[in-house]
């Protein structure tokens, strides 16, 4: 199987739930986020804000944002980059490319200092192999910070045995 077809075999699993079953599927995927050891170590998270096909994260970020913690989300700058932002609440979001909502303001360009990335993807294996939606933002993003510690999300719908990836496939360090 190809990207393209695991993509298309994750978009039909996913038509078959209502808007109301993902946010409560999502309920439970954002409390075992919240009870993850290293969430609660990290000091700064980028984390993403959900489109309403993905794991929700609009509580999440302002739950994350009370208990002290920085939250970076992504902006996308062009058709192959994004660069992290500084959320402090909703009323600092703006819809940006492809529909989601971003943060405005200045790059967040210390990015040495992200503690914990929490990346959204349309599947992911148990190798921590993801596939994205097929634009490369998060390979792109994320090979500049190699070392910072990933955990995918994603509904446990979407997970399969085998994730197609090739070289510049940035892998996760632990699927949720
Ligand atoms: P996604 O990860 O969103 O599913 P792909 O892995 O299929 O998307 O990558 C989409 C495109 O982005 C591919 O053409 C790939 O070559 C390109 N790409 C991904 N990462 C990089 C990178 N680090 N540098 C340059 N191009 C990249
Ligand atoms: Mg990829």
């Amino acid at each position: 199987m190809n990207k393209k077809e695991l993509r298309d075999i994750i978009r039909q699993r996913k038509r078959q739930f209502s808007s109301d079953e993902l946010r409560e599927l999502s309920l439970a995927v954002c409390q075992r986020l919240l009870a993850h050891p290293r969430v609660a170590a990290a000091k700064t998270i980028l984390l993403y804000y959900s489109l309403p096909d993905e794991v929700c994260t609009h509580n999440l970020v302002d739950e994350l944002v009370d208990m002290g913690k920085k939250v970076l989300l992504p902006a996308v700058v062009s058709d192959t980059d994004m660069e992290a932002r500084v959320y402090r609440n909703a009323d600092d979001l703006k819809l940006g490319a492809f529909g989601i909502a971003e943060p405005v303001g200045e790059k967040y360009a210390d990015l040495k200092t992200i503690d914990l990335a929490i990346v959204p993807g349309m599947s992911f294996d148990n190798d921590g192999n993801r596939l994205g939606r097929g634009k490369g933002y998060y390979d792109r993003f994320l090979s500049a910070i190699p070392y910072i510690y990933k955990i995918g999300v994603c509904f446990d719908f979407q997970k399969v045995d085998h994730v197609p990836h090739s070289t510049h496939d940035i892998a996760m360090d632990e699927v949720l």
